[in-house]
């Protein structure tokens, strides 16, 4: 079997495209959506990811506004700076751009975050809602991946989907999104026991590791046919690589997700999703959404 790539970019694309029509259809009604971003300190990979979001967001037309605060910032003060952007109402979305520097809490930041404004979807409130079914502002990378597995037709309901990772952005939120739709979940991380015996079993397998070369998805680890997600993105020698071992586990697979070109572009245009389902419930429209 030789897999169908699954192209992320492609989709986000054609989604981005049906985005800036909403935009304009909001925009004629009076409603400008408006993204938030909060930078902290000066690390080079949140630059260049909060400057791709920028980007995406300017080419649908979503207006932008971006806070870069210091990195010996206090607490108080990034406190006060989010604060000012809940109370924005000019603002729709919020996006606090992790990791933060080692002597701020990123759960007490995030919370502080409006959940109606938390497009990222990693406030407790909204993680609460999700466990229950019930968030339209879900996380960006899981919220891209289940995107990815509509568009091409993946079938969900009573396959085996093992997810590599249990972290808050990725895992425990792609667990709760694949059982709303009858998948049978198994979620793996760096204490399971006997991987690969449960990842040869796996309809659909999701791994997000980003450990390379400590850690990568090989054939035998696949079963044959299987629907193969890399969420992960290793630098090795200047290269974006994913954990997956591309080219054998492609020839196994039936659908695979590329790095680049598969769940980061997701990434990103879910962002702008999120961030318009926000503007529309500040003020009051329908919000329909697949995804
Ligand atoms: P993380 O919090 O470090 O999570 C990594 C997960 O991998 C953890 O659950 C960890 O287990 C597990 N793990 C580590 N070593 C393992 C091993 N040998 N066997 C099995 N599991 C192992 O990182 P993250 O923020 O979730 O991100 C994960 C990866 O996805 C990174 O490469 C990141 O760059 C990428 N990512 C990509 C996007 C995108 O848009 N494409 C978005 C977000 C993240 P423990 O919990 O036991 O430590």
């Amino acid at each position: 079997m030789t897999a169908t790539i699954m192209d992320g970019s492609a989709l986000a694309r054609e989604l981005e495209a049906a985005m800036k029509e909403e935009v304009k259809a909001l925009k004629n009604s009076g409603v400008s959506p408006k993204l938030a971003t909060v930078l902290v300190g000066d690390d080079q990979a949140s630059k260049v990811y909060v400057r791709s979001k920028h980007k995406a967001a300017e080419r649908v037309g979503i207006a932008t506004l971006n806070n870069t605060l210091p990195g010996d910032i206090s607490e108080g003060e990034l406190e006060k700076a989010l604060s000012e952007l809940n109370r924005d109402p000019e603002v729709n979305g919020i996006l606090l751009q992790l990791p933060l520097p080692g002597h701020i809490s990123p759960r007490r930041m995030t919370d502080m975050i409006d959940p109606r404004k938390d497009v990222d979807g990693l406030t407790t409130a909204n993680a609460g809602r999700l466990v229950y079914g019930e968030s339209d502002l879900i996380p960006c990378t899981p919220r891209g991946v289940m995107e990815l597995l509509r568009r091409y037709e993946v079938r969900l309901r009573g396959a085996h989907a093992v997810i590599i990772n249990r972290s808050s952005l990725v895992g425990k939120p792609l667990y709760h999104l694949l059982l709303e739709e009858d998948a049978t979940v198994t979620v793996c991380h760096s204490r399971s026991e006997g991987l690969a015996g449960i990842t040869s079993r796996a309809d659909i397998l999701v791994t997000a590791v980003g450990r390379r070369p400590a850690f990568v998805v090989t054939a035998d680890m696949v079963k044959e046919g299987a629907v193969v997600v890399d969420v992960a993105m290793n630098r090795v020698e200047g290269k974006l690589l994913g954990d997956v071992d591309f080219v054998p586990v492609s020839e196994k697979a039936s659908l695979i997700t590329p790095v680049p070109g598969g769940v980061g572009p997701m990434t990103v245009t879910m962002l702008l999703r999120n961030t318009i389902i926000a503007a529309r419930r500040q003020n009051g429209l329908i919000v329909e959404v697949a995804g």
